[in-house]
């Protein structure tokens, strides 16, 4: 069932992200928007987790998970060598 309460946020690969629109123009609730050329979620709250940007973007660039999911992936998004890796921390 929908809920309108329920919150998401977005995993943007930038790294993969080849500024296409695609996935800007389909968002129904105007969530993204084209930053430098990239995808970014300027309205992360008016998102409804329709997930059209995910399935449709070409590149696997943009996920989207509710937000009671974030825990789970701030590891693994930082683990899939996507630029967000802390030099500093090398043992
Ligand atoms: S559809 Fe994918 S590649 Fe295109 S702008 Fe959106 S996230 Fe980037
Ligand atoms: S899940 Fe749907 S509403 Fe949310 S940003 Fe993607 S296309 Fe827009």
């Amino acid at each position: 069932m929908a809920d309108p309460q329920k919150k998401f946020f977005h995993i943007v690969r930038v790294k993969y992200c080849k500024g296409c629109n695609i996935c800007v123009a389909l968002c129904p609730k105007k969530v993204l928007e084209l930053r430098n050329e990239k995808v970014f979620p300027a309205r992360p709250d008016d998102c409804i987790g329709c997930r059209m940007c995910e399935l449709r973007c070409p590149d696997f660039a943009i996920e989207v998970h509710p937000v009671e999911d974030k825990s789970k992936f701030e590891t693994s998004v930082n683990q899939v060598g996507l630029g967000l890796k802390s030099e500093a921390s090398h043992g």
